[in-house]
């Protein structure tokens, strides 16, 4: 086993010759065939000739084309400061750009083909391979505009868009919080309050409310700004809804989302009753914002990465002997970085591409949420790893199908691993798993409810005032907080600064992955073969869309009863721990 990233599977060193050769085959192949299809129009009235034409384009999307732009970055993961690979990340980086606009015509040409054209293409036999391919590109057509204008729309985006948050962080970042007679930045105040005991962490809070209240007038002019960019936006490319253009841009269909936060926000009860045993744990008779994610106690057993590997392995292996094996390949090819080191950058991920080993960047340092990182970002990697049958085309995946995959091997790692913690520890375990559970599907949901009615007030009044953007917040986070919560007008200015609605409705992303990863663990509680359509679902990379690949497992998306199966495990916890408490 490697604890350390081999990066000799990519290449040698910066001045390896393959990085020039594979550039210059990548700039070679896809200038003769951007100039081929450029004259030639066959592909665009014969479903053969679009087969074929298709057949290569999926060649060059497998081409080492993109293999140095991974060396380099991961080289910078290792050391921020290599700027030996930085300076060549630049160069391929320009490279890569004037190829890719060389083909740009090629798609946009197939995409803007008539309605009957679209319709016999997908009903061609020659092109049942690409069918769902075509689909996508289709729908995202017709959101498309004109060439200049999307021109107009690139070059607008930063200071219409960027700029604008840039201010309010910015601001934000400098700003100072007065605690217990020091003065704090107010980013490190803000990551004290959860762990502070109750009566200085609603001080600490109090201060910090204070900062967000005080940013109101530039807060609301920014999401005011960024909010009407948006509606501008979707009445160009004809997006009836606000949410409608990310959810289809993660494969998912509107419906199915719509049943998704409607089943949340009925189970909300689940949320509230978390938080009447929170304030029981926390010996509190009612809590306040500031209480939401405090700390009950802490996880002291430490966790070794070799013994997290071992139960890992067991735990994979326990779902399929091939889960376990990916593991171990990729632990001992050197594809996991585990430990923190000076220069490395921070937190976690994992990275895949086509004919590209997966690599995992980890920054493990032994405790209970180390070890849930490197289930879920192995997570990432086994479903990475599984896509690979797939042609080119379908090796990717949306986020959406994406944090399903992590979470489902999270979640089993996280009950395996509770179950041998010494008691006392375990309550703290069940009850932060269930707070982050309840934060990922309860709260994210509020806050694309939040999101959507704050759209819809900025459509229909032009204008909202911050007290009414903060009224707004409070209601849709009381309405999952609960009685238990008391929450204060005050509180509402948490708009100020949470990122997540800057980011337009990608929060539900996570309360769908966690419910349908919850929701598959409960068929496979029930049967041991349902694994094979686990399996299923992770092999399919993105050959079709995440409703069909549900379906295939037996689960349809677009029915409540989904992902009120998800909230039903996060019931059993809350259950679990009130009989704890007593
Ligand atoms: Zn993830």
């Amino acid at each position: 086993m490697k604890t350390a990233w081999d990066l000799s599977l990519l290449y040698k060193d910066l001045k390896d010759p393959r990085i020039e050769r594979d550039q210059k085959e990548a700039d070679r192949r896809i200038a003769a065939f951007a100039a081929k299809y450029r004259k030639s129009k066959l592909h665009l009235k014969s479903p053969a000739a679009l087969a074929k034409a298709l057949g290569e384009y999926e060649k060059l999307i497998g081409m080492r084309a993109g293999k140095a732009g991974y060396y380099t970055s991961f080289r910078k993961e290792l050391d921020v400061e290599d700027k030996a690979a930085e300076a060549l990340a630049a160069k391929l980086d320009d490279r890569g750009t004037k190829r890719g606009n060389l083909l740009i015509y090629f798609t946009l040409e197939i995409g803007k083909l008539p309605a009957p054209m679209q319709k016999k293409f997908l009903a061609a036999p020659a092109l049942a391979h690409y069918r769902y391919w075509l689909t996508q590109l289709f729908e995202a057509a017709r959101h498309d505009l004109s060439e200049p204008e999307e021109k107009i729309l690139n070059l607008l985006g930063d200071v219409s868009y960027g700029r604008w948050l840039q201010a309010t962080e910015n601001i934000l970042n400098k700003k100072t919080v007065s605690y217990g007679g020091k003065v704090l930045p107010l980013p490190e105040a803000e990551a004290m309050v959860q762990n502070l005991p109750t009566k200085k962490r609603r001080a600490l809070y109090s201060e910090v409310r204070k900062v967000y209240e005080s940013m109101g007038d530039t807060a609301e002019a920014e999401i005011n700004a960024v909010y009407t960019t948006k509606k501008i936006e979707d009445e160009l490319r004809h997006f009836t809804t606000p949410y409608e253009a990310t959810i289809k841009s993660y494969q998912n269909e509107p419906r199915s989302i719509l049943a998704l936060v409607d089943a949340v926000a009925e189970g909300s009860s689940i949320a509230h009753r978390f938080y009447k045993v929170k304030a029981r744990l926390l010996k509190e008779r009612q809590l306040t914002y500031a209480d939401r994610s405090a700390h009950v106690g802490r996880v002291e057993t430490k966790i070794p990465f070799e013994k997290a590997v071992a139960t890992m392995r067991e735990v994979f292996g326990g779902l399929s002997p091939l889960y376990a094996d990916t593991f171990d390949r990729l632990l001992a090819n050197g594809q996991a970085d585990v430990y923190p080191k000076k220069g490395k950058g921070g937190g976690a991920f994992c990275a895949s591409g086509v004919n590209i080993p997966t690599y995992v960047l980890l920054n493990h340092i032994d405790t209970f949420e180390s070890l849930k990182t490197l289930a879920h970002e192995m997570g990432h990697a086994i479903h990475a790893e599984r896509a690979k049958s797939q042609r080119p085309l379908y090796q990717g995946h949306p986020i959406s199908t994406a944090e399903t995959a992590s979470t489902f091997f999270e979640t089993a790692a996280l009950n395996a691993v509770i179950a041998t913690l010494p008691s006392a520890e375990r309550l703290v375990a069940l009850h932060d798993k269930t707070q982050d559970n309840v934060g990922t599907v309860f709260r994210q949901i509020a806050c694309f409810r939040f999101e959507r009615a704050l759209h819809e007030a900025v459509r229909k009044d032009g204008y909202v005032p911050k007290e009414q953007i903060a009224d707004l917040m409070n209601e849709y986070m009381g309405s999952y907080l609960g009685p238990a919560v008391k929450l204060e007008r005050a509180d509402g200015y948490f708009f100020v600064h949470w990122s997540h609605i800057r980011r337009f409705f990608y929060v539900y992303s996570y309360a769908y992955g966690q419910l349908i990863s919850s929701a598959l663990h409960r068929h496979l509680e029930k049967d041991a073969e349902f694994i094979k359509k686990v399996d299923g679902f992770l092999a399919a990379g993105e050959s079709q869309s995440p409703y069909d690949i549900f379906k295939a497992c037996g689960l349809d998306t677009n029915k409540p009863a989904i992902f009120r199966e998800g909230l039903a495990a996060i019931e059993a916890d809350v259950v679990e721990l009130e009989k704890l408490v007593k």
